[in-house]
């Protein structure tokens, strides 16, 4: 009789300055959409986790906030998220786009104490989007810095490289047994799931700066005897002057906004999703505790 071979598992922390691909990868190799995804920075605000089989290895993405100077509160509690997500994974995966190059957020990420000689797998990303020798320029230049184990070059959009990568991971995560169930894909609740797809819609259609000026939170949650949710979310802003923004000339964008994210949960979950949106003024909410709780985030003092 011969023996299974060996499970596998791991943790691979996804960092990178804001916009690097840093979701669309994760969400990639998880074969899901579990990370929401903007051409905007700063889309990802907490920490979330994408799980993804490989054969006999189970491997556990944890998405980051990008890493850049923070400079109020919620950039302080998402860039802590970051680091935190990377402390106690097997694989540090530096995710890098390509095209903006060596940038001052990706440099302070590379020249961070956290992270050893070594420490790091490169991720050169956006490959579609640059050309060769300036790809090969770019990998000796943060290569100079001692912080990269190894390098790879993908494109996360396309799928370019992505399988060998996700081979790398399998092969270098350690032996052991897995941590969560086979069908898992991640560890967000369905509440914030559906907080997060109307925010991903929000960041999609509104303009600007709204998108963080604002978050969303799911109010309530009912499942009905048909097996579809009747879910209930509000939309909080700081100000009265950005309602009509939000919800747009009578109702229209809301309306979009809650439709579309209705149709992102339903393929999430493979259920009939009722979505109720509503809009609430909170002038300090990026001041108060209770709001990165549901999150996922730590509240930072001062
Ligand atoms: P994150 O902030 O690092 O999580 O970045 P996202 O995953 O949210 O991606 C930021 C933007 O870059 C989105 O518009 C993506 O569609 C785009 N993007 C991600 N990967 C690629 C890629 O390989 N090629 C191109 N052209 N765009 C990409
Ligand atoms: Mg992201």
């Amino acid at each position: 009789m011969s023996e299974s071979p060996a499970t596998r598992f791991g943790f691979v922390a996804v960092l990178g300055a804001p916009n690097a691909g840093k979701s669309t990868l994760m969400n990639k190799i998880v074969g899901a959409k579990v990370s929401i995804v903007s051409p905007k920075v700063q889309t990802t605000r907490a920490r979330v986790l994408g799980i993804a089989i490989r054969g006999q290895t189970q491997i556990v993405f944890v998405d980051t906030p990008g890493i850049f100077e923070p400079k109020r509160r919620l950039d302080r509690a998402m860039v802590e998220a970051a680091w935190k997500g990377a402390a106690d994974a097997d694989i540090i995966a530096l995710v890098v786009d390509s095209e903006r190059g060596y940038d001052a957020n990706t440099r302070r990420i590379v020249e961070a104490e956290a992270l050893p000689a070594g420490g790091a797998l490169l991720i050169l990303n956006k490959i579609d989007r640059i050309a060769r020798t300036r790809l090969l320029i770019l990998a000796d230049e943060i290569n100079a810095s001692g912080k990269i184990r190894d390098t790879f070059m993908i494109s996360a959009l396309d799928g370019d490289g992505v399988d060998d990568l996700a081979q790398y991971f399998a092969d270098n995560v350690p032996e052991g047994p897995w941590m969560f169930p086979e069908d898992q894909i991640s560890d967000m609740p369905m509440r914030m799931m559906a907080a997060e797809a109307v925010r991903e819609q929000l960041f999609l259609q509104l303009h600007q700066e709204l998108p963080y000026a604002l978050t969303v939170e799911t109010e309530a949650w009912e499942t009905l005897k048909d097996g579809s949710h009747k879910v209930s979310a509000v939309i909080i802003i700081e100000r009265d002057s950005q309602k009509g923004m939000v919800l747009g000339k009578g109702g229209s964008r809301i309306k979009a906004v809650g439709e579309a994210a209705r149709f992102e949960l339903e393929k999430m979950f493979g259920d009939r999703i009722h979505l109720f949106l509503h809009v609430k003024v909170r002038r300090d909410w990026k001041d108060r505790a209770e709001h990165y709780s549901v999150m996922g985030l730590d509240f930072p003092k001062g």
